[in-house]
């Protein structure tokens, strides 16, 4: 029998999820989608090297043999045991004084940390190159490094490549091994937040749209899946047709909190399950027909305007660098324009993008902020999620605002989506903006673009980019991104008007 190939790519994906690595192995590669996260996290890792190192690291054996401050490019292979052929590919490798077969100084790995803790992940994955390279080098590696933080202060993190890790990484490519001869992929990971990174997503959604997945259920995450399955519960359909008082009882039993959300979820699956939209009742279960009801929107009942308004921000470098803003009119008659807005013409808006540029600093931006704010004074401000809210009431603070202004600003400032959720329940697996404005039919100007791809365009344009025609295009496509935003809460922000007179 052949052995088995395993590579720290591999292993890595079969920690993430089991199914994940046996997609990687067999799964039809035209389905693989292109991730901007990868993308985004080798370019916080070159950062992170780059403040590492004093020097460009060396490339492959040639500069391990020369003693080169850091390698890269080494391509490591070994044997786990008689049937697994191991093969890995070491982010860095950074010289240490000892003892190796090219002289007087041998290597350690290093890797660059996403995320905030070092998880069994990272941890597993050094196991590996550890092994393979003192195989290589013909001398120990006792310990690897852990770097993280990017451009920004280095956190350096020293991780002890004890026996009682090798056994477990030898623990695991057993399991992993045994996972790839499945004929048929792994189920669906519990906790399907995980799969926004995923390349494989948009394979497994559908599998999960068409198993009536609980996780299809909004509001159903990894843990509630759990218990729901311990209850019997097991799809979308079977939720529906619970009992909310049963259900919210035998929930309570893992705490309170479960037994108010009961109902809810229940109530969602049946509009799911149904396909329909229901408006809510303050409990939020769908309400009965005919009862009163209060608009959404009121706010916009006499606003001769709308400015529709959205961040796009860089989590890590805790950076909002854009603040996008469509200035929407009602028409001659008084009429609100209907979605999807066009990107030109009559009824296009006009949009107007603020980018926080760290040389101009921010009491600038503040005040062009404040400035357009001030050009439209009883123009509420729409919003999709609290991003924008939060972010600029905090930078009014910052830089000065009074209580009484901040206080206005807070009253025009108009999040969407807590309408909406607080006003009906809708047939879909998501609330998020690309699934609620998916849903009324919007489509964005770019496929395959999400805000990843947008923080990497941002980041390459400040990088240098922005003098290179290159740069110019990038940043044209990060502003019709905010631009389509924009546009897609407008879309949403509409329907939920429309309603208003139905
Ligand atoms: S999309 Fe989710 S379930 Fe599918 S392979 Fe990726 S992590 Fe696993």
């Amino acid at each position: 029998m052949p052995s088995e190939l395993l590579t720290d790519r591999l292993l890595r994906s079969w920690l993430r999820c089991k199914r994940r690595a046996w997609l990687d192995r067999h799964g039809p590669l035209q389905r693989r989608q292109w991730s901007a996260h990868r993308a985004l996290a080798l370019d916080e890792q070159q950062r992170s090297f780059q403040n590492l190192l004093p020097t460009r690291p060396g490339h492959g054996e040639a500069a391990c043999r020369e003693g080169a401050a850091g390698v890269m490019g080494l391509r490591l292979h070994g044997r786990g045991g008689a049937d697994l052929e191991l093969q890995a590919h070491p982010s860095l490798l950074q010289r240490l004084p000892g003892q190796s077969r090219w002289g007087d100084y041998a290597y350690r790995p290093v890797l660059a940390r996403q995320g905030r803790r070092l998880t069994r992940e990272h941890r597993l994955q050094l196991a590996l190159w550890g092994r393979l390279l003192a195989e290589h080098q013909q001398a120990p590696v006792p310990e690897a490094l852990v770097v993280a933080g990017g451009d920004r202060r280095l956190e350096r993190e020293t991780l002890q490549l004890t026996a009682g890790l090798q056994r477990q990484l030898d623990e695991s490519l057993e399991r992993l091994a045994q996972d790839l001869t499945r004929t048929e992929p792994p189920p669906l990971v519990n906790d399907r937040k995980k799969c926004t990174l995923c390349s494989w997503r948009t394979l497994c959604d559908e599998t999960a749209a068409a198993e009536g997945h609980l996780s299809e259920v909004s509001g159903v995450g990894g843990k509630r899946r759990d218990l729901l399955l311990e209850l019997g519960v097991r799809s979308l359909a079977e939720l529906a047709m619970a009992e909310p008082a049963q259900l919210a009882d035998a929930l309570a039993v893992h705490g309170e909190q479960h037994r108010e959300v009961a109902a809810q979820l229940v109530a969602q699956a049946q509009v799911q399950a149904g396909g329909e939209p229901r408006r809510r009742s303050a409990d939020g279960t769908p309400a009965a027909r005919g009862a009163a009801w209060s608009a959404a929107l009121p706010e916009l009942a006499k606003a001769p305007g709308v400015l529709l308004y959205d961040i796009e921000s860089d989590p890590d470098a805790r950076d909002d660098f854009l603040h996008g803003f469509l200035r929407l009119e009602r028409d001659a008659e008084g009429r609100w324009p209907a979605g999807p807005l066009p990107l030109s013409g009559p009824g296009a808006g006009y949009y107007q993008p603020l980018l926080a540029l760290y040389e101009h600093g921010e009491a600038r931006l503040w005040q062009r902020l404040a400035r357009l704010l001030a050009a439209y004074p009883d123009w509420p401000v729409l919003h999709y999620g609290e991003t924008e809210s939060v972010g600029l009431l905090r930078l009014a603070e910052r830089q000065g605002a009074t209580e009484a202004e901040r206080a206005r600003l807070r009253a025009r400032l108009i999040d969407v989506h807590q309408r909406l959720r607080r006003h009906w329940l809708l047939p879909v697996n998501s609330y998020g903006l690309k699934a609620v404005a998916g849903w009324r039919g919007f489509r964005w100007s770019q496929s395959g673009v999400d805000g990843a791809r947008c923080l990497l365009w941002w980041r390459q344009w400040r990088q240098g980019g922005r003098q290179r025609r290159r740069g110019r295009l990038q940043l044209g496509r990060i502003f019709l991104y905010n631009r389509d935003d924009c546009r897609a809460t407008w879309m949403v922000a509409h329907w939920l008007l429309e309603q208003e007179h139905s």
